[in-house]
């Protein structure tokens, strides 16, 4: 047991120098070296330097009361620390005791004191202080899980861009960024083009690693920290490049078009002979009764008709616009 609690850190706060005596020597023979304070002063200098486990704290002191000194450590307290706090008291009155509990006090021990109590309530306290570290630790825990769970449910499993869910969380608030600045909008869609055929002639596999890669040159055309990059479905992609005209929006749309033909995929079942994506885009400054979906829906829109009119390029179409 000494060897176990030769850790704990106790700070006795007694004035009375034939008790403090005592109750150190109690707590020396559990093998534990106590900080003595003889004052309220020296117990608070004490707590803020060394953050005891444990406060053995006497009511009745020359410059404040304990009462006090309790309510200031509590105070002082970070909010995963934990220090017990047990009043020695020579007043039997209950109101006391149930003051020094209402202050923050965990226990009480009644003077004059004797080795066995004192020894017994320290190793009942450490064992609390035990447990709780053991929460605070369980707690961060738990903490680290739920953000990693929120990280999971934002990203998308395949490419680790952000996903559907992520998007529209963005797009609604950067919407309501511009709408406040009076700034512009855009979104760019994306889409592989004769992706089916890619897949059939050279596997699912080959068509998940192409995804990946294209995945990784939209989201290096987007560095900007108001920018997203999703993967929106199967082989679509969405861009928000917010604070961006359509200007700004096609020189980065052509960047990626440009990259992507730049990796040289070969799609021997494409005109092009290598992997294209095809872009559309669309730009407002968003105004009250203007909508985000209908943002999307324009360079949805735009995005088709860069299909329609043979792939491998980009179409810009006002908001609103078919
Ligand atoms: P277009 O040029 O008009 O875009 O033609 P497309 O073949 O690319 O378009 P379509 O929408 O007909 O087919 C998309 C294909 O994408 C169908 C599906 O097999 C493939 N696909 C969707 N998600 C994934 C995925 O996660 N991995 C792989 N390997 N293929 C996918
Ligand atoms: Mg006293
Ligand atoms: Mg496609
Ligand atoms: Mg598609």
């Amino acid at each position: 047991m000494a060897k176990r609690l030769s850790k704990l850190k106790v700070l006795v706060v007694e004035d009375s120098k034939v008790a403090l005596k005592a109750i150190s020597g109690y707590i020396e023979d559990m093998g534990v070296q106590p900080f003595l304070a003889e004052n309220g002063k020296d117990a608070i200098d004490i707590y803020n330097r060394e953050r005891p486990d444990i406060v053995l704290l006497d009511i009745i002191l020359p410059d404040t009361d304990g009462y006090e000194v309790a309510k200031e450590i509590r105070r002082l307290q970070g909010k995963d620390e934990w220090t017990a706090i047990i009043f020695l008291s020579v007043m039997s009155k209950d109101e006391d005791l149930a003051r020094g509990i209402e202050v923050g006090g965990d226990d009480y021990i009644m003077k004059p004191v004797g080795s066995v109590v004192v020894q017994a309530k320290v190793r009942a306290m450490y064992r609390l202080v035990q447990m709780q570290r053991a929460l605070v630790k369980l707690a961060g825990q738990l903490n680290d899980a739920n953000q990693e769970l929120q990280r999971l449910s934002m990203t998308d499993g395949l490419t680790g861009i952000a996903n559907r869910r992520m998007f529209d969380t963005v797009l609604a608030r950067e919407w309501r960024r511009c709408l406040r600045l009076s700034k512009p909008l855009s979104v760019v869609m994306l889409d592989v083009d004769y992706f089916k055929k890619y897949n059939d002639r050279y596997g699912h596999q080959e068509g998940d690693d192409c995804l990946v890669a294209v995945a990784s040159e939209v989201s290096r055309a987007a560095p900007r920290p108001g920018d997203l990059v999703a993967r929106y479905g199967g082989e679509e992609f969405v861009m928000i490049l917010s604070e961006t005209t359509e200007s700004g929006a096609h020189l980065v749309a052509e960047r990626i078009r440009r990259q992507v033909e730049k990796l040289n995929l070969p799609h021997q079942d494409s005109p092009y002979g290598h992997v294209t994506v095809s872009c559309g885009i669309s730009s407002v400054q968003p105004t009250t009764g203007l909508t985000p979906e209908m943002l999307v829906k324009s360079a949805d829109n735009a995005l088709y008709l860069s299909k329609n009119q043979g792939r491998n390029m980009i179409t810009y179409l006002d908001y609103g616009q078919i």
